[in-house]
């Protein structure tokens, strides 16, 4: 199949493209390279099976012309990461709603299959665990940045479902929650790549409010092996599904495991969220998926341990 990957230079895009092409497919890539970098695709670059496009989800003629040539569209490009989006909100919300509605536009306009990648951040402080895909949102004021983003996503899931229901437009829907592996940039907020780093140069690891919050972490294989799973699905059309990790660790749990695993010398500092982010930032005290439903349709079960994951950034970040 021909694919078309936006955000394809991204961190978990980058991983798809790898995928894919190492199952047989033609891959094009669409990345304006805001956060994500050639050297994620680098290796790739000269393939037959391979295209990258520099250009923005933003210009329509572009995606037009894209979308028409392909078979499916993995749409990943966005704006990610808490720390970008409170710092670059107007830019956040644009691409966030724009870029998605010109994505579904062209996908309807030439019949292609898309899967469109949402977010836990749906859930907002929705902190009752495990999550399921049809439980509340319970959000913040959306003056506040990281509500406002919340409330983009969601945009893009009533988007793609409403095509669905209302085009006939083929779309899945999945709700991502904290990914990690090798090529993510902890430059944007993401805290195992930060934490990696700061314990491999000595520096304080610098944990976030109390650091009782907790997440779940899964490695970006098990991540895109699963969008790909469900994109070959037919009965994943019209339906939203969480991907995620069950496996709980606290921020302050997390910081020390990466302090055991790097042998690191660097101590813990509690940093307040008002300094950390902004005034009135509010966190998730706690982020847990519930997968029955992606297990069901495609069989989900993470391969890779938090130990593995932690040790798979700590051996890219060595080589970096
Ligand atoms: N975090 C932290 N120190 C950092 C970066 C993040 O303690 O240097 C915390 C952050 O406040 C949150 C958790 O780690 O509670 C996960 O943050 P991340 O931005 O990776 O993901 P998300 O908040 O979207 O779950």
């Amino acid at each position: 199949m021909k694919v078309l990957i936006t955000g394809g230079a991204g961190f978990i895009g980058s991983h798809l493209a790898d995928e894919l092409i190492s199952g047989g497919n033609e891959v094009m890539v669409l990345d304006d390279l805001s956060t994500g970098s050639f050297d994620n695709i680098e290796h790739l670059d000269g393939r037959k099976d391979f295209r990258f496009v520099e250009g923005t989800i933003l210009n329509e003629a572009l995606v037009d012309k894209l979308v028409e040539q392909c078979d499916v569209v993995y749409h990943l490009a966005a704006a990610v990461g808490v720390d970008l989006i409170v710092k670059k909100p107007l830019e956040s919300l644009i691409t966030n709603i724009k870029g998605s509605e010109i994505v579904l536009e062209m996908v309807y306009r030439y019949h292609k299959k898309v899967l469109i990648t949402s977010t836990s951040e749906i859930y907002g402080k929705n902190t009752n665990g495990p999550l399921k895909e049809e439980d509340d949102r319970i959000l913040g004021s959306p003056l506040k940045s990281r509500w406002g983003y919340s409330t983009a996503k969601a945009v893009d899931e009533m988007l793609a479902y409403i095509y669905w229901k209302q085009k006939k437009v083929p779309t899945v829907i999945v709700r991502l929650f904290n990914t990690v592996g090798p090529r993510q940039t902890g430059a944007y907020g993401m805290v195992v790549p930060r934490f990696v780093n700061q314990a491999l140069k000595g520096e304080d690891i610098t944990v976030y409010g109390s650091g009782k919050q907790s997440r779940c972490f899964l490695h970006v294989k098990d991540v895109v092996n699963t969008l790909i799973k469900l994109m070959n699905n037919k009965d994943a059309e019209g339906k939203v599904f969480n991907i995620g990790s069950q496996e709980e660790v606290t921020v302050e749990e997390l910081a020390k495991k990466v302090i055991d695993l790097t042998k690191s010398g660097s101590k813990i500092v509690y940093i307040p969220y008002d300094k950390a982010y902004e005034e009135g930032f509010e966190d998730m005290q706690r982020r847990v998926p519930d997968t029955g439903r992606v297990r069901d349709a495609v069989g989900f079960k993470p391969t890779i341990n938090l130990d593995g994951i932690i040790k798979s950034v700590v051996e890219y970040s060595r080589k970096h």
